[in-house]
């Protein structure tokens, strides 16, 4: 199980220091001696004050100081979405998703939980132990939307939960629901540090007074985050000989921390998040929980994806933040090797990961079950952070490939259309039939979960999206995702630019963008080429540029002037798709893409009769090149139906006997015409069958 017991914590902390001392030259020595933290409990920013962004102007994640960082992330209100594909998304977010939710949250009592505690309702605790952790993630949600519209009700009743949250915490600064007034005793302990959630609840407080903060200026809840990590972590745990150890149970507490040093500046973050990474060897932990946890061991030493998907995603996650502010190598080294892990042998064709219910959990290599995929929502988030993280790390489009796989497909899926039921699995084929939804429900969809993790998970997902547009660079600006949309921002020597986006992405593969400068400034616009349109074209100002891989950003570097236009266009044809032969589940099957959009067949849009464990599609030597397309603007809000011709077996397969010679006459088939929707939009009408991968006969 790795080397956690090779590395002792002596050795550790001098090799920490010597790559530190290599790596960051003038920057603080790693040290985590609790003499040398700060017991400040208000925001008090550190050292790089000077450089530090204006609070409204830090992304979703603020690389503007990280030394490890090719990008920086533009801010939420810096990118306004114009109609189209993720305006209604966006709009169902606000108007439905986040109010109804913050209902739930009521109702299941999870501001009870702190009402409790200072004498304000008589209602016992509700929900599991992290359930904290669902109103955090609920205000980082509303976080990111107030950067974008002006929503004076929400922010009210928003300040109203927050002065709720805080007004809980102890003298000493601790603060959990859970682990408060009965159950003290419990506090830290290592079955509770391990099992019990309070490193990953205290971590989402963070990241939802972060989101909260860049929107508002109001440091109430930071603050609160601030002091129990000031006044009753850093003085209490850590590597010293008068602390004790930390185990980092469900990882999330890592990326926590290095935000919260982008946001005030405070080093001893970032070296609180190193030593949760690199694990505490004085507690032996079981290696059935390190496998588990994804924690325990010096990150560097992992070697693949394994155990609890989510648990992994937001490791990986926090070890590229890491990185993104030391520059590690050995983390860099790991961080890819995963990643090739996640690509080649652990991702789902949706962008979504966690092949096994059993631990929500990574299978082994190429094990990607279909109906059985756990395909957690909240993974395929963690899919996206990860690579959002790895992009600014490099610049490289095969990261933001994945980001867009994931949300337009194993995220996009996880909230329905109407913006109040959600899937917590998202498998690739389902049958009603078999009452497989979640944990024994019927349904793939519902309004609440008791580990109501993945609701505001999408939620804060959703409204922080227009952050994940652009970055701008030393040399330039980079454009990652396409849809209708406005730019208003400077690049990095302050230069105003404004881009706008006009597209029917992702049903027509056109996007125009018209760049505004106020006067001619030379720079490089970088224009993703996503790596599934092959025979891209590109034209600035009418002119063809040469030079474009599919995969890659193409780099246009000229003397830009007010009003120029590019014109980038990607083939949107509908492809048959084959997975790798080793994926045993997918083996003489095929699914169907368009663009970034996933394709399913529900049973529902097919001619009755036809059930679609029956069928077949036909592939020809045209390979999908005799797809029908329609767009429908009122099927599923709006979405391209897909036709193309299949078989259908003549006997019902369930009346053939299981076992049958190969050499026996063929099956009796007929012809039939088979019709696929996104993905993303399955399980939104009455329930019915679906499947992504398909099997093919040859024509
Ligand atoms: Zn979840």
């Amino acid at each position: 199980m790795g080397s956690h017991k090779e590395v002792s914590r002596r050795q550790f902390l001098s090799a920490a220091a010597g790559s530190t001392a290599a790596s960051l030259l003038a920057r603080p020595a790693f040290s985590l001696a609790h003499e040398t933290f700060s017991n400040a409990g208000t925001l008090d920013v550190g050292s790089n004050a000077a450089a530090m962004l204006p609070w409204q102007d830090q992304g979703v994640i603020n690389t503007a100081n990280s030394p490890y960082a090719k990008l920086h992330s533009v801010p939420v209100h810096a990118v306004t979405i114009d109609e189209g594909f993720w305006s209604k998304r966006r709009a169902t977010n606000v108007e439905r998703s986040i109010p109804t939710m913050r209902q739930e949250l009521e109702e299941h009592g999870r501001m009870d939980n702190f009402r409790r505690l200072v004498g304000k309702s008589s209602e016992a605790q509700k929900g599991p132990y992290f359930s904290d952790s669902d109103i955090y993630k609920w205000i980082d949600s509303v976080g990111w939307a107030l950067q974008s519209d002006s929503l004076p009700e929400l922010r009210r009743k928003t300040d109203s939960m927050i002065r709720e949250v805080v007004a809980i915490q102890e003298p000493s600064g601790y603060l959990n629901t859970y682990y408060q007034g009965d159950r003290v005793a419990l506090r830290m302990s290592q079955h509770d540090q391990e099992v019990g959630h309070e490193m990953y609840c205290l971590g989402h407080m963070i990241q939802g007074s972060i989101a909260y903060y860049r929107a508002t200026g109001d440091t109430t809840l930071m603050d609160a985050g601030q002091r129990m990590i000031d006044n009753f972590v850093l003085p209490n745990y850590g590597p010293g000989p008068n602390q004790k150890p930390i185990i980092s149970g469900h990882p999330e507490i890592e990326m926590a921390l290095i935000e919260l040093y982008r946001t005030t500046g405070k080093r001893q973050y970032v070296e609180l998040a190193g030593y949760v990474l690199h694990g505490d060897d004085r507690w032996t932990i079981d290696p059935q929980h390190i496998k588990y946890m994804f924690c325990g061991i010096p990150f560097p030493s992992r070697t693949k994806l394994e155990g609890h998907a989510v648990r992994a995603m937001y490791a990986c996650s926090g070890a590229t933040d890491y990185y993104l502010e030391t520059g590690d190598p050995a983390y860099w080294k790991t961080l890819n090797v995963l990643w090739e892990d996640l690509t080649r042998r652990q991702m789902y064709i949706t962008g979504g990961v966690g092949a096994r219910s059993e631990g929500e959990a990574f299978g082994n290599a190429y094990e990607l079950p279909n109906a059985q995929a756990y395909g957690e929502s909240c993974a395929a988030i963690g899919n996206m952070m990860w690579n959002w993280r790895m992009l600014a790390a490099s610049g490289e489009s095969k990261f933001a490939d994945v980001i867009e796989r994931a949300l337009y497909n194993g995220i996009n899926s996880g909230m329905s259309l109407d913006g109040t039921t959600y899937c917590y699995r998202n498998p690739l084929a389902f049958d009603p039939a078999t009452l497989d939804g979640f944990r024994g429900s019927p349904n793939i969809r519902n309004a609440w979960y008791d580990v109501t993790c993945c609701p505001p998970n999408l939620e804060r997902t959703f409204s922080s999206l227009p952050s994940y547009f652009y970055s701008t660079s030393k040399d330039g600006l980079y454009v990652h995702l396409y849809d209708n949309s406005n730019l208003d921002w400077h690049l990095q020597d302050g230069t105003p630019i404004k881009v706008q986006q006009k597209t029917n992405y992702p049903w027509e593969g056109s996007v125009k963008l018209t760049v505004n400068v106020s006067e001619p400034k030379e720079f490089t616009l970088y224009a993703r080429i996503p790596g599934w349109a092959n025979g891209a074209s590109v034209m600035v100002n009418g002119k063809s540029e040469a030079g474009i891989k599919s995969g890659e950003y193409l780099p246009m570097k000229r003397t830009w002037k007010p009003g120029d236009v590019v014109v980038l266009n990607f083939p949107m044809h509908a492809e048959i798709v084959a997975s790798n032969p080793r994926v045993a589940e997918d083996r003489g099957k095929v699914a169907v893409r368009r663009g970034p959009v996933i394709f399913c067949m529900e049973e529902v849009d097919q001619s009755s009769g036809i059930a679609l464990s029956d069928v077949a599609i036909t592939v020809s030597e045209r390979l999908g090149k005799e797809f029908q397309n329609e767009y429908k603007p009122d099927l599923l809000g709006g979405v391209e139906v897909l036709r193309h011709e299949g078989k259908v077996f003549e006997s019902a397969s369930a009346e053939q006997p299981l076992y049958m010679a190969t050499g026996a006459e063929a099956p009796r088939t007929r012809p039939g015409t088979l019709s696929f929707i996104p993905y993303y939009a399955w399980a939104n009408r009455k329930p019915s069958a679906m499947q992504v991968w398909t099997p093919f006969v040859r024509s």
